[in-house]
């Protein structure tokens, strides 16, 4: 209650950082993070990218290297609650890549209790106060996993390998929605596990070595929740989008050709169309330009009105990584 009514008055928009901790072999080096304190993050940044050598951000939280998983995840859960009261959410990890996007959302490759990221968590909590609420409401919760790679969705829940071309429609019945893709209902986390494992292997299907596809593609989970009121009989429709985003770095067009030269287009594209919509949402412009991505419009009626947005940034410790740790805090900035 008190977090939707915080959310009410800021708005429904809110940005968590989350620094990368050095991962274990790296030299512990210099860490261009020079300190953490609530909502702000101080970089050390040398003359080429400040006049002062430093440069403070702010968000709505931040988190530093030592937070664990856990941790990251509390401050989420009033989201999770929403979607059954009926509310959108969309949950995004922005960030370069190995900068723990997939971390926070997943986890490790090595998956421990400890290390399960928030896709997993959030389930479980939709489980859990579904189940709390049993006497009252009666919940079905579903979930779709898609891909949208050089501006194409293509579902990860396929079993036979074959990953076609769908399309988004938008009906007055369902709102936004992907009819063509598989919708797997789920009544325990371990079914949610054993979908998400067939979608991570889908998605590596189609990655090689020298090209990790994961890497510059959206993954997107979408729960679909629908609660039946036991006494009055209505019906309420929530939904989550839990999205994994493709890697943020520049490529230098003077370096890169043909197909990589093309993804590196669509990439760049989407995420600065999904900037634009949140940014526009955080000024309360009176038009959004949601058109302008496949992303933007799979998201549409999660971005804005009523619903809840968390965008959780990510940044590498590693001053080789400051240029982009830099442009990645000025696009959180600008959403924010
Ligand atoms: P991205 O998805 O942004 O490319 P990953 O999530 O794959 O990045 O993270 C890159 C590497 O860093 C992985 O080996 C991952 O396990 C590790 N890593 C990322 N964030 C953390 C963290 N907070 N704590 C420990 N290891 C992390
Ligand atoms: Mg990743």
């Amino acid at each position: 209650k008190l977090y939707n009514q915080v959310q009410d008055l800021k708005g429904n928009i809110r940005v968590y950082c989350r620094v990368r901790p050095f991962l274990p072999g790296q030299p512990n080096g210099l860490n261009i993070v020079d300190h953490i304190e609530e909502g702000n993050i101080t970089i050390n940044a040398p003359s080429k990218y400040t006049k002062e050598g430093r440069k403070s951000f702010t968000f709505n939280k931040a988190f530093g290297p030592s937070a664990t998983q856990g941790e990251v995840f509390s401050d989420t859960q009033p989201l999770i609650r929403s979607v059954l009261d009926g509310f959108n959410v969309c949950i995004f990890a922005y960030g370069q890549t190995g900068s723990g996007k997939t971390y926070t959302m997943s986890g490790p490759q090595e998956l421990t209790e400890e290390a399960k990221g928030v896709n997993y968590r959030a389930l479980g909590d939709l489980f859990l106060l579904s189940e709390q609420r049993k006497d009252t409401m009666c919940y079905e919760i579903s979930v779709q996993m898609l891909e949208i790679y050089n501006e194409q969705v293509r579902d990860l829940l396929v079993t036979d390998g074959h990953q076609k071309r769908l399309e988004i429609r938008n009906s007055s019945q369902n709102g936004i929605n992907v009819p063509e893709a598989n919708l797997v209902p789920v009544s325990s986390t371990s079914d949610v596990i054993t979908l998400m494992n067939l979608g991570q292997k889908n998605r590596a299907v189609s990655a090689t070595a020298m090209n990790d596809r994961s890497s510059r593609s959206h993954s997107c989970l979408t729960v679909h929740v629908q609660g039946r009121d036991l006494t009055s009989g209505s019906i309420l429709r929530g939904c989550m989008h839990l999205v994994d985003l493709a890697g943020s770095e520049r490529v230098d067009k003077s370096e890169v050709t043909g197909d990589r030269l093309k993804e590196a287009q669509h990439i760049n594209k989407s995420l600065s169309a999904l900037g634009d919509v949140i940014s526009s949402l955080a000024q309360k412009n009176s038009h959004v330009p949601y058109r302008n991505s496949k992303l933007t419009q799979l998201l549409q009626d999660s971005l804005g009105g009523q619903a809840k947005t968390l965008m959780f940034v990510h940044i590498s410790p590693e001053p080789e990584a400051l240029g982009e740790t830099i442009s990645t805090l000025k696009f959180a900035e600008r959403v924010s």
